[in-house]
């Protein structure tokens, strides 16, 4: 079981990352936090890292790569994944089987920059309203061209997540349901 959260910053995807991963017993995997642990924990990767975590540009896809990968293939041998936050590039994307799923959570831009700013998680990246101008430039362009590619496999879901968390939940178990 293979399940990818794609959606702008702000939409939601570590929260619903894992209410859907609880519900199918399998892990969730935030690169986010993945790749925010490892610039933290001052090793030569995390250095490397860092500053674009600070400017919120995505990773090098080979940096990524380096810290994703070993987490991704671990969770698969335990019978699956929901990633949150991965992929974000179509290279990115290539290193994932073709049969996983992709949920959309939609969200218009202005409604993410307001929950982006009334964020408390302590993360700098969200203080500067420059830098969330930011991530939602890089999402439009580097991100948001993964919903054609898993709308053409058949394997896309999209929800409307600007409703409470239980009915962005709901949505994704019917959706998910009416599937199987
Ligand atoms: P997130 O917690 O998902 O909003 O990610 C925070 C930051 O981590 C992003 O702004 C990027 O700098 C970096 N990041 C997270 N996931 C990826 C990824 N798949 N590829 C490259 N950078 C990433």
């Amino acid at each position: 079981m293979g399940i990818v959260l794609l959606g702008p910053p702000g939409s939601g995807k570590g929260t619903q990352g894992r209410l859907l991963a609880e519900r199918l017993g399998v892990r969730h995997l935030s690169t986010g936090v993945l790749l925010r642990d490892e610039a933290s924990s001052g090793t030569d990767l995390g250095r490397k890292i860092a500053p674009y975590l600070d400017r919120g540009e995505l990773a090098p896809d080979d940096l990524t790569m380096a810290v994703v990968e070993p987490a991704v293939a671990a969770a698969r041998a335990e019978g699956g994944y929901v990633l949150d936050g991965f992929p974000r590039t179509l290279d990115q994307a290539s290193h994932l089987p073709e049969d996983d799923i992709a949920v959309h959570l939609d969200l218009p831009d202005d409604v993410a920059r307001v929950r982006l700013a009334e964020r408390d998680e302590g993360r700098s990246d969200d203080d500067d309203p420059t830098v969330i101008d930011h991530r939602l430039r890089v999402y439009h362009e580097r991100t948001a061209p993964l919903l054609e590619l898993y709308g053409s496999r058949g394997r896309l879901i999209t929800v409307d997540a600007d409703q409470p968390p239980e009915a962005v939940a709901g949505a994704i178990a019917a959706a998910l349901e009416a599937r199987s």
